[in-house]
């Protein structure tokens, strides 16, 4: 698989952030330079947002990184030969085990999901993470794991919450009472509770960020699981090829969305872990567009102006969400800024690159269009 060459901002880490913002240590202290040489292990490393971890925790001088993933090596989107990569079934308790063994801190990215258009059709598959999710938290307890991030999604918010275009950013208290996105969601609430409570009870230091759409270069980007900004630059990709110069666009392109580059979902991931944040905390962008607006933006940095069929019988999921970040600024003084526009043009000269490497050099036909 080409992945291309990708030009990474890299992250200004400014040491721990801790609860209520004040206690901020600007240069690396002992403890964080001896957690360094400490095992870190990626679940779902395989994947896009683990890939970029594992590969930020290299970056920031963190030696010893396990990476597990269920999917064969070649499919993965990220490896490194300094990295202990394990391809292994997580839901399986003995796989978790042996993922889990001598970890000081457990990132637990690893689910079966994909865009609305996967989530909606694999409701039990998306259910099914519930056995990461479980097996994952015995194994870190048994194997006397410090800190375990878990990874949930905005897809938890109340439905009712969600009905207007003109969205109300969601607080992290609107997950309650529970209506959750059908499936998906209600898999993410659930583990978020027992996260919760393997802290509670057990005493495992479990942190919990609620991601809004994340997006970036090297993920998804065809094939059924990839997210809206993805869909969106390889279908304007593919318009721009062919020439035909027509786009569709799940849904009548109103709903609204925020959408969080991948360099800031890395950074409050690490500084949530690191934080005395105990309860589930918005990870997200707070720059809503609609669908509309971000077709534009990838038709503005390809130079097209495409004509646009909107498709109102496709999965489109509820129709506004966006992340209230009053929160997070308060306990980190800190919250993901990078410009919409910034981050896909970084997202769409990627998708272009592979794009043009496996349809246009290689001849071959596009699967999605
Ligand atoms: P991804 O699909 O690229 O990565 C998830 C990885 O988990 C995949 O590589 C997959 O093979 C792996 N996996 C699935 N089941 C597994 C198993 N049983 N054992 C081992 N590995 C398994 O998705 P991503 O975008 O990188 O998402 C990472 C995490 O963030 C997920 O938990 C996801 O639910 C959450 N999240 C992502 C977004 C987003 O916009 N990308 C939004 C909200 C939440």
């Amino acid at each position: 698989m080409n992945r291309g060459s990708v030009c990474f901002v890299p992250l200004g880490h400014r040491g721990l952030t801790m609860a209520g913002g004040s206690r901020r240590r600007q240069t690396e202290t002992e403890g964080e330079r001896i957690m360094k040489d400490e095992l870190v292990v990626v679940g779902g490393g395989g994947g896009f947002i683990g890939g970029h971890l594992v590969a930020d925790l290299r970056r920031k001088g963190f030696k010893n990184i396990r990476s597990v993933d269920i999917k064969p090596f070649d499919d993965w989107y990220q490896r490194f030969d300094d990295v202990d990569t394990q391809q292994l079934d997580l839901k399986d308790k003995a796989s978790s085990e042996r993922a889990c063994e001598g970890a000081h801190t457990v990132y637990q990215l690893a689910a079966d999901m994909g865009g609305m258009g996967f989530i909606e059709h694999n409701k039990a598959l998306c259910m099914l993470s519930v056995l990461t999710n479980t097996h994952m938290l015995m194994a870190a307890q048994k194997k006397g794991v410090k800190r375990f991030f878990y990874s949930s999604s905005a897809c938890v918010y109340n439905a009712d919450k969600q009905r207007n275009y003109d969205v109300t950013a969601l607080k992290e208290e609107d997950a309650y009472p529970a209506m959750a996105e059908d499936g998906y969601g209600w898999e993410k609430l659930f583990s978020e509770r027992m996260c919760r409570h393997f802290r509670e009870d057990f005493g495992l230091q479990t942190r919990v960020a609620r991601f809004h759409n994340v997006y970036g270069p090297l993920g998804t980007w065809e094939g059924g699981r990839e997210k809206a900004p993805a869909a969106i630059c390889r279908k304007v990709i593919a318009a721009k090829v062919s020439g035909k110069h027509e786009i569709e666009i799940w849904g009548d392109g109103n709903q609204t969305r925020s959408f969080m580059y991948i360099d800031d979902c890395l950074k409050g991931t690490q500084d949530i872990l690191a934080s005395d944040i105990l309860e589930p905390i918005n990870l997200g962008s707070s720059e809503l567009v609609s669908i509309n607006q971000l077709v534009d933006i990838a038709e503005s940095i390809a130079g097209v102006k495409l004509n646009r069929k909107y498709k109102l019988d496709a999965p489109k999921g509820v129709n506004g969400r966006n992340s209230d970040n009053t929160l997070i600024k308060k306990l980190m003084g800190w919250e993901p800024s990078i410009r919409l526009r910034d981050g896909m043009e970084k997202t769409y000269r990627w998708i272009n690159d592979e794009y043009t490497a496996k349809y246009v050099a290689g001849q071959k036909r596009p699967a999605y269009a």
